[in-house]
């Protein structure tokens, strides 16, 4: 069977802008050819066999000249291979997705175009810039900035630019911001007019620089503007001061490390994400469940009280139940409002939870259920402490503890090595992320802030050497997350 070429827009780089189309055919594709602007992420629903290949700029290296990429789109259609061609952006502004495209049709290889959110109006979006608007601009003009507007044969008409009724957006050119702003305002656009260079656009670390276009070259380079950026020149810039709101999310700019297992990171993740921090995985644990006695759930409504001390404690406990009418008359205990909450997501409201989630308080707040003689299960990780079974013997119960998992240790990968030297925050959720994040090597970066859930796993880092910087007042995520917004807001 003849093969297709797929060229694809893969967004301008917060994973979230890239088209439900883009990752069907990434999910099928049996070759992926990229480039370097392609949000991160973007190739992980890719099938394991498929052949993923970069063919974009190297540092130090050449890129793969375009008419070897052509020649290579055909050669994989050809051995009949469904082909995406994914490209930052729209594959057609600016990435030479029509000389692709063209390459194909000579070639008689078929092919079929998704277009992508291209970054000038994605990048403008993000810094609360509208590229059009009713009484600012009703027109807009994409521009390469590749192009040395002092070249005399350039492809671009500099005076026509500047005479443009609408705005425009310039693509590339970091370094040729300056003679282009000049090239314009010689040619007779306002100096006075607004102009912003908007950094890194839909990704972690977006940054605005705002100014008169006179000035913008100068600004930028102060601030230091690295690729990739797009300018936006027209009176629509100057609505960054008013509708910016990616940057002023209160944890923009922070890089908040997040080393519960992943299977639990998820939550804590969004929570900060939708706050703007770019949060990076580093999950340094794992959870290995133990096979769990059958007579265990049969026999669950024999216990009088069943205490539950972490949230995967009590969802294996309820996965392994035949039906949650066995603890129809059981007390049911649980650690704090985290394993509070994975109950009531399985329809068992817990009759005891402590304010504060330790053993010593779960232990108190028992005090008033009456123990002495009856049978009482506390079910948890392999590795815990003693407190509450010991506290509940000591009170006459026949007390079973049930190791319902074991924590193991996740190596800290490449990426996650260099996500972590980035952060500004490193969270820990408990005393086992504390351990195996030092097992694995894990180093808090310098001037990066150490959080803790609570303090017995405050007490834990201190005793590893580590200084905790923040402690959350509830020991659950909401909390953890609250101490760090606090922090990090004046
Ligand atoms: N096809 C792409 C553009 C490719 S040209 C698109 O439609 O977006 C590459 C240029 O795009 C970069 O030099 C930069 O000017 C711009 N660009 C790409 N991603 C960007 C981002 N996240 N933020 C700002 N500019 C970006």
């Amino acid at each position: 069977m003849a093969g297709i070429v797929y060229l694809v827009g893969a967004g301008p780089g917060d994973p979230g802008l890239m088209t439900r189309r883009a990752l069907e055919l990434i999910a099928e594709a049996d070759a992926v050819l990229y480039d370097r602007l392609i949000p991160p992420g973007a190739l992980d629903g890719a099938r394991p066999n498929a052949e993923l290949r970069y063919v974009g700029k190297q540092p130090g290296a050449p890129a793969l000249p375009q008419d070897e990429i052509n020649a290579l789109l055909v050669e994989l259609a050809r051995a009949g291979k469904t082909v995406v061609r994914l490209k930052g952006g729209d594959p057609f502004v600016f990435g030479r997705g029509g000389e692709e495209a063209e390459a194909l049709a000579a070639a008689g290889v078929a092919f079929e175009i998704v277009p992508g959110v291209t970054a000038g109006i994605a990048a403008s979006a993000y810094a609360g810039i509208p590229v059009t608007h009713r009484d600012a601009a009703s027109a807009v003009a994409f521009v390469t900035g590749h192009e040395d507007p002092a070249k005399e044969d350039g492809a671009l008409d500099w005076d026509a630019l500047a005479r443009f009724p609408g705005t425009l957006v310039l693509y590339m050119g970091v370094s040729s911001l300056g003679p282009i702003a000049e090239r314009l305002v010689a040619a007779g656009r306002d100096p006075e007019e607004p102009a912003a260079v908007v950094e890194r656009g839909t990704l972690p670390g977006q940054r605005t620089v705002r100014a008169p276009l006179a000035q913008i070259a100068e600004r930028a380079a102060e601030a230091e503007v690295r690729p990739p950026a797009i300018t936006v020149v027209g009176p629509v810039s100057g609505l960054h001061d008013t509708l910016a709101w990616l940057e002023r999310r209160p944890l923009h700019g922070h890089t908040v490390a997040v080393t519960r297992a992943r299977a639990q990171a998820s939550e804590l993740a969004g929570r900060l994400r939708a706050l703007g921090a770019d949060v990076v995985e580093t999950p340094v644990i794992r959870i290995e469940p133990r096979p769990l006695d059958p007579g265990l759930a049969e026999r669950i409504g024999d216990y009088s009280l069943v205490c539950l001390t972490s949230p995967n404690g009590a969802r294996l406990l309820l996965e392994a139940l035949p039906d949650a009418r066995a603890l129809a008359g059981v007390t049911v205990a649980a650690i704090g409002p985290g394993t509070a909450a994975e109950l009531e997501r399985r329809g068992i409201r817990p009759d005891v939870v402590p304010e504060r989630a330790v053993a010593e308080a779960l232990a108190e707040a028992l005090v008033e259920v009456p123990v002495e003689g009856r049978r009482v299960l506390v079910a948890r990780a392999g590795e815990a402490r003693e407190v509450l079974p010991e506290a509940l013997r000591e009170r006459g119960a026949d007390v079973n503890v049930a190791a319902l998992y074991d924590t193991a240790a996740e190596p800290l990968g490449e990426a996650q090595r260099e996500g972590l030297a980035r952060a500004s925050y490193v969270t820990f959720t408990s005393s086992s992320t504390v351990r195996f994040f030092l097992e694995a090597g894990g180093e808090v970066p310098s001037g990066a802030r150490v959080v803790s859930i609570g303090p017995v796993t405050s007490a834990t880092a201190r005793e590893h050497g580590l200084s905790v910087d923040v402690e959350a007042e509830r020991h659950d995520i909401g909390g953890l997350v609250a101490a760090i917004l606090e922090d990090a807001t004046p």
